[in-house]
């Protein structure tokens, strides 16, 4: 691997047309019981294949076997009803209708051990699973039976820390929470959210991270960004908190994105996952232009904490767009390495 500005994705690709409706976000799988296992194990290598062909370094399952990143995890755990649904205002932007919180929340066995397995054994390179955070988890249920946001996230950041221990045992060398609710939920960032991230991640030998975006490029989060003003800058408060927090890597949306590069310097310290490939645009980036964030990105941070990747979860793309957006993303991070390469001092 390249221990120099090693590439990543955040989390999902593409599914393939055979498993699940193509250019769809959480699109219903097309097979069922032992076939629907085995596609998704297919799927997976697929995805390996395609991320270690193409120059990725941190390779993930590419969110194969899941439909949702909240709402899977969500499903294996007791306390929650999903035949009693609300509609609520999910991250303030959007209705939905989603399950109820109907008595104490709880993990009866593994959730993702059995595919984080079945990864590790698929590929040799560093691998990284990604699990939902506490606050971006509360935000997708109606509470029933806690009456409390903040008492919830803590009983999930407790199940989140289990399930993460045993993705650990797994080899797996990554563990990465999604947070998309920290840019909205600001003052509950600053009481609860960090402090439940941390819980989440306690204990854990494996490097955390926490993956903060301004969500997929779909049009209820399109229609909020455009007003967010022309400089965005949730990560002003959140990330001092973050910088003196356990978590290892920060994950952040960059290219294309309203977010002051000199936020970064926040950071100081800590790994910073940047994204250099927007998600909300099917052009594929140069890698020159892909090159160009990351210099700028190097100014706030230190070269041996980059990590570069694209600003969200590609899923919704067709196939080939995600594909040539990985190379993209390597070939643009590989001539900057070279550039750090030629300019570090010969001993
Ligand atoms: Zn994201």
């Amino acid at each position: 691997m390249n221990t120099l500005l090693p590439t990543t994705v955040v989390g999902s690709l593409p599914k393939p047309s055979w498993l699940a409706e193509p250019e769809t976000l959480w699109s219903p799988w097309k097979l069922e019981g032992d076939a629907l296992l085995e596609a998704k194990q297919d799927a997976l290598r697929i995805a390996i294949h395609e991320q270690s062909r193409r120059g990725i370094d941190i390779v993930s399952d590419g969110e194969q076997t899941r439909q949702h990143f909240v709402t899977t995890f969500i499903e294996h755990l007791s306390g929650v009803d999903f035949e009693q649904r609300k509609t609520v205002r999910i991250r303030d932007r959007y209705d939905a209708s989603v399950p109820t919180v109907v008595g104490a929340v709880r993990r009866e066995q593994s959730v993702f051990v059995e595919d984080a397995k079945f990864l590790r054994a698929t590929t040799d390179q560093p691998i990284k699973w990604t699990l939902p955070g506490p606050m971006t988890m509360v935000d997708t249920l109606y509470d029933d039976h806690y009456k409390s946001r903040e008492k919830l996230a803590w009983e999930f950041a407790t199940i989140l820390n289990q399930e993460a221990k045993e993705l650990e045992a797994a080899g797996v060398d990554i563990i990465q929470f999604d947070e998309p609710a920290f840019n909205v939920f600001l003052d509950e960032v600053k009481d609860w959210g960090v402090a439940a991230l941390e819980r989440a991640a306690e204990g854990l030998r494996a490097e955390t991270a926490v993956h903060i975006c301004y969500g997929y490029g779909i049009k209820a989060n399109n229609d909020w960004k455009a007003t967010l003003g022309s400089q965005w800058r949730q990560y002003e408060e959140t990330f001092p908190l973050l910088q003196s927090s356990s978590i290892d890597i920060i994950s952040l949306e960059s290219q294309n994105s309203h977010v002051p590069m000199d936020l970064i310097e926040l950071l100081r310290g800590k790994k910073v996952m940047l994204g250099a490939i927007d998600v909300a645009s099917e052009t594929i980036e140069t890698p020159e232009e892909v090159a160009d964030t990351l210099r700028k990105a190097l100014q706030f941070v230190d070269a041996d904490k980059l990590i570069a990747s694209s600003n969200c979860g590609m899923a919704p793309f067709p196939r080939d767009v995600a594909l040539a957006k990985l190379s993209a993303l390597s070939a643009g991070t590989g001539i900057v390495r070279e550039e750090l390469e030629r300019s570090a001092p010969k001993v």
